[in-house]
């Protein structure tokens, strides 16, 4: 059971009940996932005021990279694959850009040409057996970051090949976090914290006038903190293959996909980035979930100012180089508040 194979999850919480900065949290569904926006401030209408422009900006984003959206920018170019550039916001031609950036750094590991396979997996439990090789043989074609055709003077995107897709699943997320926080953080706060289902990034200090900290937490043993994070103004992002996965013959699959040969990746249950950036963060766990460990690791050992944390499948913890941890195993008491990220399976 996929439950039984989770070691880790994770609780943000505010130890300090002192220095009453008042602390404000909205949870809602956006971009399909779960969103907990905290703004802290003295003034509890200057705190509302930011969680709303937050979530405005959350709402922005998604209209622009939506796939499934058929009035998205990010669709028209789905639509016109194979057939002619679609002219873009600069906004979303970036994010294109960094995204074949990301590729090009990760060897094509993340690819969000990815989505030509997204019609044949299905990771809501409706599927019953897996797709016939042919057809993830057809798709697999279609999968190259390289097809992906940038016209900077004309702004415009091309996907070279008809049936072509692309898809922001696992970079959209950690971007909007970044956006809507850079926004919070000019309203006047002290502090902010934004967690998109496990993908979160802080700003300023949290209401006790601290930095935000981050207790990493074992399920088994949930009153025992394993260890800390101090997260100053810093991402921390997990990718999990716990949340989103199909069962099929006994066998779990998740919904990270090799591009390379168009089937789930194995060999890792968690995989956490720890940087200043969440859409960067949020781009290089799916990519060393892709990677794997050696591959992974060593990849983000090359990278300054980036850290890894991951659990294998079979429960064991690794951290890149420069990751190091403050075992404290300290039982949690009077924590005022918990969010738990990427546990949504994980009991
Ligand atoms: P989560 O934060 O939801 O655990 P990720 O950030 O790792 O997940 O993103 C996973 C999503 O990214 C998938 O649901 C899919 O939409 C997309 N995706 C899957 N495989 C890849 C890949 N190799 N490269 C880019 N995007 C991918
Ligand atoms: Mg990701």
């Amino acid at each position: 059971m996929i439950r039984n194979i989770i070691t880790l999850l994770f609780l943000i919480f505010a130890l300090n009940s002192f220095g009453q900065k008042e602390s404000h949290t909205k949870v809602l569904l956006l971009m399909g996932s779960r969103f907990d926006i905290t703004a802290v401030s003295p003034d509890q209408g200057k705190a509302l005021n930011a969680i709303e422009a937050g979530i405005s900006e959350i709402k922005r984003i998604e209209k622009l990279i939506s796939s499934w959206d058929p009035n998205s920018q990010t669709s028209e170019i789905i639509r016109n694959a194979g057939i002619k550039p679609v002219a873009v916001d600069q906004e979303l031609f970036n994010l294109i850009r960094r995204s074949i950036k990301i590729s090009n750094l990760t060897q094509g590991a993340f690819d969000i040409s990815y989505a030509s396979l997204d019609k044949i997996w299905h990771f809501d439990g409706e599927m019953t057996e897996l797709p016939d090789s042919t057809t993830v043989a057809a798709s697999v074609s279609k999968i190259n970051y390289k097809n992906i055709i940038l016209d900077p003077e004309k702004r415009t995107v091309f996907l070279k090949d008809k049936g072509m897709k692309i898809g922001f699943g696992a970079i959209g997320k950690g971007y909007a976090a970044n956006k809507a926080l850079d926004i919070m953080s000019k309203m006047g706060l002290t502090g902010a914290l934004v967690n998109a289902s496990g993908d979160l990034i802080s700003w300023g200090k949290d209401e006790g006038g601290k930095d935000w900290k981050i207790g990493i937490v074992n399920p088994k043993e949930k009153d025992k903190i394993f260890s800390w994070l101090n997260i100053n103004e810093t991402a921390v992002v997990t990718s999990g293959n716990y949340e989103k996965f199909v069962t099929i013959n006994g066998q779990t699959y998740s919904h990270i996909i090799d591009p390379r040969t168009g089937y789930p990746v194995r060999g890792l249950c968690s995989v956490s980035i720890i940087c200043p950036n969440a859409e960067l963060a949020d781009a290089l766990a799916t990519s060393v979930f892709v990677l794997g460990k050696d591959k992974g690791l060593e990849l983000i050992n090359q990278i300054n100012g980036i850290e890894c944390l991951l659990i294998t499948d079979k429960q064991e913890l690794f951290t890149s180089e420069n990751l190091h941890l403050d075992y404290i195993k300290k039982p949690i008491t009077n924590h005022k508040y918990q969010i738990k990220i990427g546990d949504k399976h994980a009991q």
